[in-house]
């Protein structure tokens, strides 16, 4: 077989390198004519690329295994690693940079990191950037998406662009920058359980945003196609403001057909298409909605079932607002389980009213709902992700992602044969061990906080 393409310059390259992809996965009949008449198919939709990069391309993402072999040095693909790498670094940055410069906020942040290396494996946490805050611009989201991992209410109400709410939404900006300081508070983002184009003045907040905290805040609409002149007018504001990470979550077939209809490779490039309207494609995080209906589902749903790794969609560690209802919980990511099954924790929630009530607030739950310390009056549990033997010179704790052992002379053994017995007050628990072991009571509270901050022990019983 002969191809004939005429190859384009890099940046046109990269487009149709990634509209290639996108076509590939999200189209079955694409990938079935690209099996018997690449040429014909590659032209029509005007993909003049190398078939070797193409078939690079399908190997890294599928394992497909390439009919051409790629020749290196290639300036396409260097182009196209160096775009993977760049996402990668921004990602890098935004989890580095999402570090308040608060210490007890800091201390809390790693703490939680911990706890879901133990809860969703570090592979899966290692994807979270772990922002340090989120904020809700509507009540609820009027796509409704069977999976939805946050199980978002109904769409009810925005928070409009109006003279007055604009200076509070300036002022919660400029609280936001006081109390995490301005490279933390740039790592927030405007949507939760909410589609940011349900709110009409979506672009006037964001823009508020980048003139207070000097960054576009990424986004992820399901919306992409409801108003393409809007969206188009989107995509040119977020080229010519820089922005970065810029999503369109595509939860059906024919939006998917009207996406590649509307927009070209071009408009394109810098969007990330998360294709969900195929289980194999995307497989669906058991949390909210979609651990709700593969619950009460008899069969298994392809790409869902029960068995699947526990897991979350969450990525705030820090505060979430909404501003039409003016709340503020302090929330961060968990294993989406029967005592949290949106696969987050609120430890806890108030209202405000005002930009100084907010900062009075978030002061106040760093001072007393971030936990960095066990008190003698904290009720301790094992980490219920854990299942736990006891065994004549052992004890052994596992998760699906973690395994922790303390055989009979580790220094650990008394604390964790005690706590598999079951919950006890740190109190009680240190003078059993003191009484029964002879362990001081300064050194059971070092062993119980290293636990606490490894993520052994249940957050479930610190909460008010
Ligand atoms: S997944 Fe996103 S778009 Fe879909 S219902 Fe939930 S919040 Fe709305």
């Amino acid at each position: 077989m002969t191809h004939t393409f005429a190859p384009e310059k890099t940046p046109t390259a990269l487009a149709k390198m990634k509209r290639f992809l996108e076509l590939w996965l999200g189209d079955l009949s694409f990938r079935q004519k690209y099996e018997t008449a690449p040429d014909l198919l590659l032209k029509s939709h005007n993909i003049a690329v190398d078939p070797a990069i193409l078939d690079a391309l399908l190997k890294q993402k599928t394992g497909r295994q390439p009919k051409y072999p790629l020749q290196l040095p290639s300036v396409e693909w260097d182009a196209y690693t160096q775009a993977l790498q760049k996402k990668k670094h921004m990602m890098d940055d935004v989890r580095k940079y999402s570090r308040s410069h608060h210490p007890i906020f800091q201390k809390w942040r790693s703490r939680q990191i911990a706890r879901n290396n133990q809860e969703i494996g570090s592979y899966r946490n290692d994807m979270i950037v772990y922002s340090p805050w989120a904020v809700e611009l509507s009540k609820g989201c009027s796509v409704g998406c069977w999976f939805c991992g946050v199980s978002a209410l109904q769409h009810e109400n925005n928070f409009l662009h109006t003279k007055e709410q604009q200076k509070l939404w300036q002022s919660v900006l400029t609280v936001m920058e006081e109390v995490l300081g301005k490279k933390a508070a740039s790592c927030g983002f405007c949507y939760w359980a909410t589609d940011p184009l349900d709110n009409p003045d979506y672009e006037a907040f964001i823009e508020d945003f980048y003139q207070i905290l000097g960054v576009i805040p990424p986004s992820t609409t399901a919306q992409p196609v409801k108003n393409i002149a809007r969206t188009k007018a989107l995509l040119h504001y977020w080229k010519k403001r820089n922005a970065s990470v810029q999503r369109f979550s595509i939860v059906t077939r024919k939006t998917f057909q009207k996406v590649m209809e509307a927009f070209s490779p071009e408009d394109l490039v810098d969007i990330e298409l998360i294709l969900q309207f195929d289980n194999t494609v995307v497989p669906k995080v058991l949390a909210g909605r979609a651990r709700e209906m593969a619950q009460k589902r008899k069969k298994p749903i392809p790409g869902l079932n029960l068995d699947s790794d526990p897991s979350t969609i969450a990525c705030v560690a820090g505060f979430l607002l909404n501003m039409v209802d003016k709340t503020v919980k302090l929330i961060a990511p968990c294993a989406a389980s029967s005592a949290f099954p949106l696969g987050y924790i609120t430890f806890v929630e108030k209202t405000f009213s005002t930009a100084e009530d907010l900062k009075d607030t978030l002061f106040w739950m760093i001072d007393q709902h971030m936990k960095t310390a066990i008190s003698q009056e904290d009720t301790l549990a094992i980490n219920p992700i854990f299942q736990h033997t006891v065994e004549k010179d052992a004890v052994h704790f596992s998760s699906p992602f973690a395994k922790a052992s303390y055989a009979k002379k580790a220094a650990y053994y008394p604390l964790a044969v005690e706590l598999a017995k079951g919950k006890k007050k740190a109190v009680h628990l240190v003078q059993q061990l003191q009484e029964e072991y002879g362990i001081d009571y300064i050194t059971s509270f070092c062993q119980i906080n290293t636990l606490f901050q490894k993520g052994l022990l249940d957050e479930a019983q610190f909460l008010p």
